[in-house]
Formats: structure tokens, C-alpha cells, sequence
């Protein structure tokens, strides 16, 4: 497969260069081999990019809703028609199997590409009568968007950000990470063939200070970011300069709750999938999972029993599905976590080390016995690594999930649906899930609350964080003036 591209950038319509920006590679984390070289942008690259959004911008505002809804869903189509070789090249810049990329990141794209599609004709406000005076409200488009997206998803996190912003008539400037660079230009190449006119969606590659630069730029309205909470201060802080919109989807470190009511295999599916899919590498993990006393044994035998169908090898092969880590930085990052859990007294069930062979795999490894001081049960890991916790009851279970600066995702399993709804309605997050996890459909809200950001990705949510409202109102009588 060519996953070298034509050129680092997309602007205007088109490929772009220029080789004065500094040169990186992206990795094929299987075997640590570039397969692609870019460059970052710079300032001549950054201007030329937000100058062809601003252009094209209010021309793509004033077509009809209906329009502008068509262009994405041709987009929708041609990205599932291409379904196979954008999970690819995903697998090749990420390193997630094939079988995890073939259903859960382009195919996540395209209906989030369907779905602002749908709704972008009826995109509108309301009409308020006052006697005979009225008003009504327009929901506008705020201007040039910038997106900036982390590694774990990138087709998918491109997607979620461009399908909004552009149904509501805005045009975007995107910088996916650093490390995984190629799907995005991808995507630009399919919006052009679906119509999207030249300079509605744009690419500039590089790291963090081409996005700082980007949402530095006057001509920006707003910025979307996907990545670390220490990233979100910095770009929150820079944004707020020029008091422009911002949504902030940000790390996690969210509670599973499982009760002795609870399905085990339901609960041990949640955890698996909450802790393992993706080799841990999503911020809504559920990376402490409480356990009431009585299942806590069950509930780890059976565990143990499930991680023996780990398939850990060539992600191309469609039989894997536990891939290495994205980059060999993070692999070091969970390295660090899983020696410093040791040190502080967690007990290890299983793995625990880097896999012994080649990529930066490293085993699904489960602590139990955590406690709540403990470094991995306060800090955002982003790998392979389940710290199980034991509780006695709903308050104290409620109280120490809670007991976190992050907000991301919260997840409760018992038989007891009264418990499920009471609880979800205290835990702090902004997604929770009863009796099973980390499903997110483009038809629900997601995002966080407290560290975990601001603002919410897909469902009609979204679109009052991609547009802005303005009034008008209509006098119908006489204007009355004190002189
Ligand atoms: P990161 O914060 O290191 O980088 C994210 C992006 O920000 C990258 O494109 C990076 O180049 C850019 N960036 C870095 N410094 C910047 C600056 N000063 N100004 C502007 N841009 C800058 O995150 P990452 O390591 O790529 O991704 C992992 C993190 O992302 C984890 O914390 C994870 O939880 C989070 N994440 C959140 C969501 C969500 O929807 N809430 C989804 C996926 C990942």
C-alpha cells in the first residue's frame, strides 16, 4: 500500500508543501519502520490555509442547508465505499488491527458524515410573537473552525469535528497529530470529490506549535481539540486571548462500578472492553473498575479466564485484535505506570511487560488490590492497564468513583435498573453507561465535565458548539422615544 502522500498539506482544494518546515516521519508501530515523511507547516502554509477557509467560508454559508447536508453524505458514501483501504492506512499509522479499524474509524467518520448531513437543512431557530412585535433567531455559522486531533482516532476524530462544523456552514483548518498524520489529508481528498468547494476543509500537518500558531491566527472563531487536559489549558488559555469558541474533548480516568447483582459476563465484557479495545489508548476507558466484596473473586477469575482470548500480533491479520501502542513513547509512558504500581503495592494478575517481541506491545495487565491513592488510580494511563478496586456500598462506591478531577465517562453494571438510573444520575461524567460500555453512537452527546473538557461532540448537541445564535427583532408599530 503507497501510504506516503502526495504532498504534507491539503489547501485550497489541493495538495501542498513546503519543505522549509521541519521533517518528520510517521511509524508503523508493528515494526517501528516510517512510512511516511511530512512537514510541518509554516507560517507561509499555516496563512495560505486559513486564508482559503476565510474565502470560501461565507460562499458555503449561503447555500441551502440541503446542499451543503448533500455534499457530506456524498462524503459519507464514498469514505464506506472506501471503507477497507482507509482502515489501512489507519492500521498503518496507529497500529490498531485491521479488525478494530474495519468497523470503528472510518465507518465511525461516515456516519457522523450522514448524520450532520441529515440534519444540516433543518438547522434553524425560533420565532417568538410580542403582540405585534416578534422576533426570531438565526443560528449562524461562527467563521473558520480549527480542529486539532490526538492519535488514538483519526480518521474518526477529523470526522466528528468537520461533519458539525461544516452542516452549520462553517469552513476548518485541521491539524491532526503529529503521529498519525495520513488519514486526514484522506479525508480532505473525499470531500473534494463529493463537491466540497476548494478551502472548505484544509490539513496542516505538524506538532503542537503549528497549533498554537493556528489558534493564534485573528481570522479563527473557534478551535476543537482532542488530546491531554495539559494540552486543553494551553490551547483554553490561548483561545480565550481572542475569546474564541472553544470545545475541549480531553483524558479521563473514569469509574466502572460493577455490583454482586450485576450479569459477570456483561460486567467482565464491559471491563474488557472499557480497558483493552484499542490497547487502552481512549480517553473514556474505564480504567477503575470498583467491584462490590462478593464479586470481586468471580469477577477476576473470569477475567483472567476471558484475557486468554488475546490475539496479540501482525495487526493486518484479521484474526488479532490487541494491537501494539501507537508510538513507542506511550508504550514507555505505561511502562513507567505499571513499575510505579508495583512500588506502591498493587497486586499484579496479569502482564505486566512489554510483550517479548517485535512492536511496542505491551500485555493486558490487570492490578487488583488498588486503593485510591495510588498513582494509576488518579492519573490518566492511555494504555493496557485495568486497576480493579473493591467496595462494600452504593454510597461509598458513588463517593470515591466521583473522587477524580476528570469527568469523562462513568459506567454502572447491576441487575437493579432503579440503582443503575440513581447512580448515573450522581456519578460526575458526561457520558454514562448502565450495564455496558464505551458504546457511542453519533445520535448521543459526548464529552466531559469537569478536567475532561467542555462542550459536546455528535448529536444534535453539537451543532449549538459549531454555530452561534443572533436575534432579530421586528417592530410593528409606532417607535416610541422619550423626546
Ligand atoms: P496531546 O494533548 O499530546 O496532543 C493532542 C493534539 O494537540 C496533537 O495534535 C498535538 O500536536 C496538539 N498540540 C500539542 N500542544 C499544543 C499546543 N500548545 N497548542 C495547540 N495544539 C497542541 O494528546 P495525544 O497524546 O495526541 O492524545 C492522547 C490524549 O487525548 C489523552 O489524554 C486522551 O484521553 C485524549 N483524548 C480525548 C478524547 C475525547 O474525545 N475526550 C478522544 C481521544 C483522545
Amino acid at each position: 500500500m503507497q501510504t506516503q502522500p502526495t504532498a504534507s498539506h491539503y489547501i485550497d482544494g489541493a495538495y501542498a508543501d513546503d519543505s522549509e518546515g521541519a521533517a518528520f516521519d510517521s511509524l508503523y508501530p508493528y515494526t517501528g519502520a516510517p512510512i511516511a515523511t511530512l512537514h510541518d507547516a509554516t507560517p507561509a502554509i499555516i496563512d495560505a490555509a486559513i486564508a482559503a477557509a476565510a474565502r470560501t467560508q461565507m460562499e458555503w454559508a449561503a447555500l441551502p442547508g440541503v446542499e451543503r447536508g448533500r455534499v457530506l453524505r456524498r462524503a459519507a458514501d464514498i469514505l464506506r465505499a472506501q471503507n477497507r483501504e482507509l482502515s489501512e492506512l489507519e492500521t498503518y499509522d496507529t497500529g490498531k488491527p485491521l479488525q478494530e479499524t474495519l468497523v470503528a474509524d472510518a465507518a465511525s467518520g461516515a456516519d457522523a458524515l450522514e448524520y450532520f448531513g441529515g440534519i444540516a437543512s433543518s438547522i434553524g431557530g425560533e420565532h417568538v410573537q410580542l403582540g405585534d412585535d416578534f422576533f426570531y433567531t438565526r443560528r449562524e455559522p461562527l467563521g473558520v473552525c480549527v480542529g486539532i486531533g490526538a492519535w488514538n482516532y483519526p480518521i474518526q476524530i477529523a470526522c466528528w469535528k468537520a461533519a458539525p462544523a461544516l452542516a452549520c456552514g462553517n469552513a476548518m483548518v485541521f491539524k491532526p497529530s503529529e503521529r498519525t498524520p495520513l488519514s486526514a489529508l484522506k479525508l480532505a481528498e473525499i470531500l473534494t470529490e463529493a463537491g466540497a468547494p476548494p478551502g472548505l476543509f484544509n490539513v496542516v500537518q505538524g506538532r503542537g506549535s503549528v497549533g498554537a500558531a493556528l489558534i493564534e491566527d485573528p481570522r479563527v472563531a473557534k478551535v476543537s481539540l482532542t488530546g491531554s487536559v495539559p494540552t486543553g489549558r494551553k490551547v483554553y488559555a490561548s483561545a480565550a486571548e481572542g475569546m474564541r469558541h472553544v470545545t475541549m474533548e480531553l483524558g479521563g480516568k473514569s469509574p466502572i462500578l460493577i455490583f454482586d447483582d450485576a450479569d459477570l459476563e456483561a460486567a467482565v465484557g464491559g471491563a474488557i472492553n472499557g480497558n483493552f479495545y484499542s490497547s487502552g489508548q481512549i480517553c473514556s476507558n474505564g480504567t477503575r473498575v470498583f467491584v462490590q466484596t462478593d464479586m470481586k473473586e468471580p469477577f477476576l477469575d473470569r477475567l483472567t479466564e476471558r484475557l486468554g482470548g488475546v490475539v496479540m500480533g501482525d495487526p493486518m491479520d484479521e484474526a488479532t485484535n490487541f494491537g501494539p501502542m501507537t508510538t513507542g513513547r506511550q508504550m514507555q509512558i505505561v511502562l513507567d505506570y505499571i513499575e510505579t504500581a508495583q512500588a506502591e503495592g498493587a497486586r499484579l494478575v496479569t502482564g505486566g511487560k512489554r510483550a517479548d517481541r517485535d512492536g511496542w506491545f505491551i500485555e493486558p495487565t490487570v492490578f487488583a488490590d488498588v486503593t485510591d491513592d495510588m498513582t494509576i488510580a488518579r492519573e490518566e494511563i492511555f494504555g493496557p492497564v485495568m486497576s480493579v478496586l473493591s467496595f462494600k456500598t452504593e454510597e461509598e462506591a458513588i463517593a470515591r468513583a466521583n473522587d477524580t478531577a476528570f469527568g469523562l465517562s462513568a459506567g454502572v453494571f447491576t441487575r437493579d435498573l432503579a440503582r443503575g438510573h440513581r447512580i448515573a444520575g450522581t456519578l460526575q461524567a458526561g457520558t454514562c453507561w448502565i450495564n455496558t460500555y464505551n458504546l457511542t453512537p453519533v445520535e448521543m452527546p459526548f464529552g466531559g465535565v469537569k478536567m475532561s473538557g467542555l462542550g459536546r461532540e455528535n448529536s444534535r448537541e453539537a451543532i449549538a458548539h459549531w454555530s452561534q445564535v443572533k436575534s432579530v427583532y421586528v417592530g410593528a408599530g409606532t417607535v416610541e422615544a422619550p423626546f
